[in-house]
């Protein structure tokens, strides 16, 4: 393995364990910067030997220390999935700044989806600077989105090339992205009189379009939906639970935004290549 694959992992490892601490204090409006790691059973300020990403789980047993209370299997989850995805990144894109904004899209992500899978809540505070940050960035790494490119011409806009054109993709993005959520839940609430979708999807939404566009972005709802039919069904066959069971439809967006930026385009042109259109 390279040096430049150890930084990435290092650098995965310890980013996960701060998004570990992001989506454990973000839903109850705590700091995020101090003060040191606790244990959240008995109160106690870890020792940063106790501290160490994924080995001081393996060594303590998944047990506290002091108090002996088991610490979240979510901890090490979230650690070895963060360093999976900076290691793949990189390996994908190599040093350049796509892979920078991708890697700070992604960490936000994951804190998204684990906090979603925790309280069925998806923080202003992350989706909203989360989109703005989409549509900065979209400067610095050009969105490719013929759909957008398309939607451009149809309005008459300046031509879509260079790096206006990119922003406009990322405001497209977010707007059309966000829209046809939005769109989704009005119809569906017409049709069920029950409210299926939270303003945080929509948001989170509209951050997912900012930073990939229109076409991955409506890739990411279609690939969200199908995986949380898929999932939540089988969970809900599974437990034994009501099918009104709230599902964390946030969760298996973020989920397939990642797999959106990462395959989407290849998984686009197989599948055109299959049904033979365009
Ligand atoms: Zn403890």
């Amino acid at each position: 393995m390279s040096l430049m694959e150890w930084v990435f992992i290092s650098l995965g490892l310890k980013i996960g364990s701060f998004l570990n601490v992001c989506i454990v204090r973000i839903p109850r409006r705590q700091s995020i910067v101090s003060p040191r790691s606790f244990c959240t059973r008995c109160g106690q300020a870890l020792k940063p030997y106790d501290n160490i990403p994924l080995i001081s789980y393996l060594v303590l047993g998944g047990k506290c220390r002091f108090c002996k209370g088991t610490i979240s299997w979510q901890y090490p989850v979230v650690e070895a999935l963060t360093t999976a995805i900076f290691w793949g990144t990189y390996a994908g894109y190599g040093l350049q700044w796509k892979t920078a904004v991708l890697l700070v899209f992604f960490s936000a992500l994951i804190v998204l989806v684990f906090i979603d899978l925790n309280h069925r809540l998806l923080p202003d505070v992350i989706t909203l600077p989360g989109i703005a940050l989409g549509v900065v960035l979209s400067l610095l790494v050009g969105i490719e989105d013929d759909v957008g490119t398309a939607l451009v011409q149809l309005a008459g806009l300046p031509d879509s090339g260079g790096r206006w054109g990119w922003l406009i993709s990322s405001l497209l993005g977010a707007f059309i992205c966000g829209g046809f959520l939005w769109l989704v839940g009005a119809v569906y609430f017409k049709l069920k009189k029950v409210e299926g979708l939270g303003g945080g999807d929509l948001k989170l939404m509209g951050m997912v379009g900012a930073f990939l566009g229109v076409k991955l972005g409506l890739l990411t709802i279609m690939l969200g939906s199908v995986l949380g039919a898929l999932v939540g069904l089988a969970y809900i066959k599974m437990t034994g639970k009501d099918y009104r069971y709230p599902l964390p439809f946030g969760s298996f967006l973020g989920v397939a935004a990642i797999g959106a930026a990462l395959w989407g385009e290849q998984l686009l042109s197989w599948y055109l290549g299959i049904t033979g259109r365009l």
